[in-house]
């Protein structure tokens, strides 16, 4: 008999809201332990509505080990339809593991997630396009070296359907999460799938059949699963911001690869006259696209520069390649 378990963790932090997430626990017989979350960004709605659909599945599952999922961990951000930032204290989460039980706000509930999932063998964070985010498709494993780390999240990264991996060296993001969980020794990727918040049928299907291909990889679901061949791309990326405010005018779509010297996009005035002219430094993939005219140049809330953000691109010289 399947037991799953549904809970609401909460700690008070002084001032605040409460900081607090739901996390659903299904149990079996002996295997692994496995870690999903979703909603970091509380606009990223294919992730975390994959993660509702697996709690569901898990119910009704033969399960051997453990899996932790906590299907929105920024519910006060999702409840709000705020973007990118925490609500609370403009915080970007992302940047913030393994967080701090006496810090800000988002750190004591980055902190309490932490403590929550580093009991897991392997860890999957979800993610999408924010409501102005153009995303392709991909996930993206953290790489420090070709060692067992990079190896076992690679494992975990094939289980997804997806066209690209996106080879991510930890020394040239700030995304802190999968550091923090190499550096306490857990496998962990992070998928990028849907975009600018919709809430896509294909999207949320990507999302939800990798998580139940890669626990049927790792033994923890019945069956046999299927090992995908995925693109890969990186580790270089290129990030193109706006260094003045105005309108910004995209002239590409993520996934759409880009030669070297292509225009992406211009940014104009209110009256339409030509600010500047943004183009590729280099041939790549995009794999983001600001789809918001409004770009503030004084929008940097602790240093934040998402608001200037108008471009990502990675390299993509490697060709198709087997990944396992
Ligand atoms: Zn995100």
């Amino acid at each position: 008999v399947p037991v799953l378990l549904k809970a609401w963790i909460s700690e008070s932090h002084a001032g605040a809201p409460e900081v607090r997430f739901p996390l659903a626990e299904a149990r079996g017989g002996s295997g692994p332990t496995v870690a999903i979350v979703a909603g970091m960004h509380g606009g990223e709605y294919a992730g975390i509505l994959a993660a509702t659909r697996l709690i569901q599945h898990l119910a009704r599952s033969d399960v051997h080990g453990r899996v932790l999922v906590i299907p929105t961990m920024s519910t006060l951000a999702f409840f709000r339809r705020s973007m990118q930032l925490s609500p609370v204290d403009a915080r970007e989460v992302h940047y913030l593991w393994p967080g701090h039980p006496e810090g800000s706000y988002s750190e004591h509930l980055v902190d309490l997630v932490f403590r929550t999932i580093r009991v897991a063998d392997f860890v999957v964070d979800m993610h999408a396009g924010e409501f102005v985010q153009d995303l392709t498709p991909y996930v993206g494993v953290p790489w420090l070296d070709d060692g067992h780390l990079w190896q076992r999240s690679l494992e975990l990264a094939t289980a997804f359907d997806v066209p690209f991996i996106n080879r991510r060296a930890l020394a040239e993001t700030s995304i802190a999460l999968p550091r923090a969980l190499l550096e306490v020794g857990i496998p962990n990727v992070w998928t990028e799938i849907g975009r600018n918040g919709l809430p896509e049928p294909t999207a949320i299907d990507l999302q939800y059949n990798g998580l139940v291909n890669m626990l049927t990889l790792l033994g923890v679901l019945p069956g046999s699963g299927v090992r995908y061949a995925p693109r890969w791309v990186g580790p270089k990326h290129w990030s193109i911001f706006a260094e003045q405010s105005g309108l910004w005018h995209p002239r590409i779509h993520g996934g759409e690869p880009v030669a070297a010297g292509q225009v992406l996009g211009e940014l104009t005035d209110f009256f339409g006259d030509h600010l500047h002219t943004f183009t590729a430094p280099a041939d790549a993939l995009a794999t983001y696209v600001c789809t918001s005219p409004a770009v503030d140049v004084d929008n940097k809330p602790h240093g934040n520069d998402w608001h200037q953000h108008l471009v990502q691109l990675v390299e993509d010289v490697h060709g198709p390649r087997r990944a396992t």
